[in-house]
């Protein structure tokens, strides 16, 4: 064990960050008791739930500070899976975020060492055409660890045979997300699989799936098919000749070049919706500018 650094405790944020989903993947059933670990990257190994302590117990000194040489800060033994967390987060650096329970549907198919095919497009947010399944390994080893980090490659998801769900992210939110999507996606599997092995999507179709979320993440409206008429802002030109038609002839009627403008500038400032249409006042901006970064605020708050 190292020496304690200094009295006041390192990264006070992640600690509660890592708490507040541990309690969270409790409260919305992807986890029961304390089998579920934590761990966000730092800048010399990872913060980590400590083993066997109930979430609604836990301090944020009570969170082990573990180096990527196992030597640890805390007053508590790391998670017995601290291996794996340290190994992913380590061969991992496009993520941030490790997290594993033993959520009942994932488990389900993990315990007849069933990997998720594309059964269904949304296994594309675990980052391919498939969720794999670990083989089985004896938990806190290091051939466990070993198997994880090979059904992760290329993925932010995959199944531990007779054990669990990992899933990786950059941010404890998108974990919680990305671990109820994929335990959606076993219960939908395990229920499907009741009537008989349902057909599976191509991998060509599954491969456009990919390409259409990984447009999505960049905040585009997807559309890989060929098709330009996409859904845009009131005002807001489109790409097709069709739809850029539609938008020239509105342009004459309600100075739809400023609404555009406006409305753009609200999609990039996502989180501050009021502040786009703050700006579309100052500027004078037609009465249209407004109500389209109006619009643009309501229809992101619904998403
Ligand atoms: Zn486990």
């Amino acid at each position: 064990m190292k020496a304690a650094k200094s009295p006041a405790i390192s990264h006070l944020e992640l600690r509660e960050g890592i708490i507040r989903t541990c309690v969270e993947i409790n409260r919305i059933g992807l986890n029961q008791g304390t089998s579920g670990n934590v761990s966000h990257r730092t800048e010399d190994g990872i913060l980590i739930t400590p083993t066997s302590l109930p979430y609604d117990m836990m301090k944020p000194e009570d969170i082990v500070d573990l180096s990527w040489d196992a030597s640890y800060e805390g007053r508590h033994r790391p998670s017995s899976e601290w291996r794996f967390h340290r190994d992913i987060q380590k061969n991992r650096p496009d993520i941030n975020v490790v997290l594993h329970t033993h959520s009942i549907y994932c488990t389900t198919l993990a315990v007849h060492e069933k990997p998720i095919n594309s059964f269904h497009y949304m296994v594309a947010v675990a980052g391919g055409i498939d969720i794999r399944c670990a083989p089985y390994a004896c938990f806190g080893t290091q051939e466990l660890s070993d198997h994880a980090l090979e059904a992760l490659e290329d993925r932010t998801a995959c199944l531990l045979g007779h054990h669990g769900l990992i899933v990786l992210a950059d941010t404890f939110e998108k974990a919680i997300w990305r671990a109820v999507e994929v335990e959606t996606l076993a219960k939908m599997y395990v229920h499907a699989l009741a009537i008989g092995e349902p057909p599976a999507l191509s991998r060509a179709e599954m491969e456009r799936v990919i390409e259409q979320m990984r447009l999505m993440s960049y905040g585009q409206m997807p559309d890989v098919s060929g098709v330009t008429d996409t859904p845009r802002l009131k005002g807001e030109k489109g790409t097709s000749a069709k739809a850029a038609g539609k938008a020239s002839g509105k342009a004459k009627s309600v100075n739809a070049k400023a609404a555009a403008k406006t409305a753009k500038s609200a999609t990039k400032s996502a989180a501050a919706p009021k502040a786009a249409v703050t700006k579309a006042e100052k500027k004078s901006a037609p009465k249209a500018a407004a109500k389209a970064a109006k619009s643009a605020g309501r229809s992101r708050k619904g998403s």
